[in-house]
């Protein structure tokens, strides 16, 4: 079932300080699956409980498909139980003395004995486990355990299902695997699922729409690709992925011919001067992936850093300015540190911003 949340608002009491959730707005369409990535105490466990009924919004409206369970003006509160929202959290404790099978129909109990054992089956077999349903907790892997907690919430079908840093205490190689298999296990089951990681690469491989959080505000609610290659803040271009900003001056604006200076030579802008632009400064977002290795650019830059990714190398180069960019390069490339090379930019994708007090950082 879709997901609507208008204007969240959330003070605990007693607390100090702004309010954990200071304005949410989002929504989640039927079937769609969202992420909520932010640092540490930025609010994200906090919107989940909220969506779930464990916490009680101060101001905004939340609801499911067209109904609404809560309206704080007008003192609406469906209990938890009421709102048919699945759970997984970051503990997700089976219940040691309950087999598989058991552990995933703990939540049928109610359901006729043939219609069950149908579901229970169904269940199984979605996530992989037909073979161990008689197996107990302590004799599986973390991440079998793992979707065991996963069929149990999926079990009586919840119209939406919440997961709260599902793979946080499993290994990395095991966490990137299942946020795959899960997002396949949700598509194909059809659920509508938000999800809480501080993990990027999780967030990107599982969600339709990713949220960006901070202190208590969502700066961002959209799709992968337009978070990385159009942050809508310098505090989501930040959080997400690496770059520098560069800043610029324009050298000269005719309608859909903006030039602007920088330590990377005179380049052209992807559309006009932004109007932000006081003073005709600014600062270009440059993602690694718009830095082009090219021997034939007269902008040379010294090798700092390099990582090996595989297919590419991630290398952090030098401009004689000063300024670090990064850029992804084919791994056939191979250059040392220390070492010369030219690059050139791709503007294609350039995100604009405007001017900060603060200079050219790589992040
Ligand atoms: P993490 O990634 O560390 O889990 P988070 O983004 O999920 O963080 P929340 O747990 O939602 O963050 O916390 C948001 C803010 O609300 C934090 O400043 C936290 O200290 C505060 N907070 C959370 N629960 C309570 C509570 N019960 N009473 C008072 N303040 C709380």
């Amino acid at each position: 079932m879709s997901l609507c949340v208008q204007d969240l608002h959330l003070r605990f009491a007693k607390a100090s300080g702004p309010s954990a959730l200071a304005g949410i707005d989002l929504s989640l369409p039927q079937g769609d699956i969202g992420v909520l990535l932010g640092p540490s105490g930025c609010g994200k466990t906090t919107l989940l409980r909220a969506v779930a009924g464990l916490e009680r919004a101060t101001q905004g409206r939340i609801s499911l498909g067209n109904a609404p369970v809560v309206d704080a003006a007008q003192g609406l509160h469906v209990a938890p139980e009421r709102r048919r929202i699945g759970m997984v959290f970051q503990d997700f404790a089976l219940f040691p003395h309950l087999n598989v099978a058991q552990n995933i129909g703990f939540g049928l109990a109610d359901w006729a004995r043939a219609k069950r054992s149908e579901r229970l089956q169904a269940m199984l077999e979605l996530v992989g486990l037909a073979a161990l349903a008689e197996r107990w907790p302590h004799q599986l892997s973390g991440g079998q355990q793992q979707r065991v907690a996963l069929a149990r919430a999926l079990a009586p079908s919840p119209d939406l299902l919440l997961l709260d840093e599902p793979f946080s205490s499993l290994d990395v190689d095991l966490r990137e695997r299942l946020a795959h298999e899960l997002r396949a296990i949700l598509k194909q089951a059809g659920t509508t699922a938000l999800f809480v990681t501080h993990d990027q690469f999780e967030a990107f491989a599982l969600g339709d729409h990713v949220g960006v959080m901070q202190q208590g505000h969502l700066h961002q609610w959209a799709r992968p690709y337009e978070l990385y290659h159009r942050p809508a803040t310098r505090f989501v271009a930040e959080f997400i992925g690496h770059g520098t900003f560069v800043p610029v001056t324009v050298a000269s604006s005719l309608p859909g011919h903006a030039y602007v200076d920088s330590p990377l030579g005179t380049l052209r802008l992807p559309g006009d001067v932004p109007p932000t632009w006081g003073l005709g400064e600014g600062e270009l977002l440059l993602r690694a992936d718009d830095v082009i290795h090219d021997d034939a650019s007269e902008v040379q830059a010294t090798i700092l850093r390099k990582a090996f990714r595989g297919a590419e190398f991630l290398y952090t180069l030098q401009l004689d300015e000063g300024l670090t960019v990064m850029a992804l390069v084919p791994s056939h490339h191979d250059h040392g540190v220390g070492e010369r090379i030219g690059i050139r930019l791709d503007m294609d994708h350039i995100v604009t911003f405007a001017r900060q007090g603060r200079h050219s950082n790589a992040f």
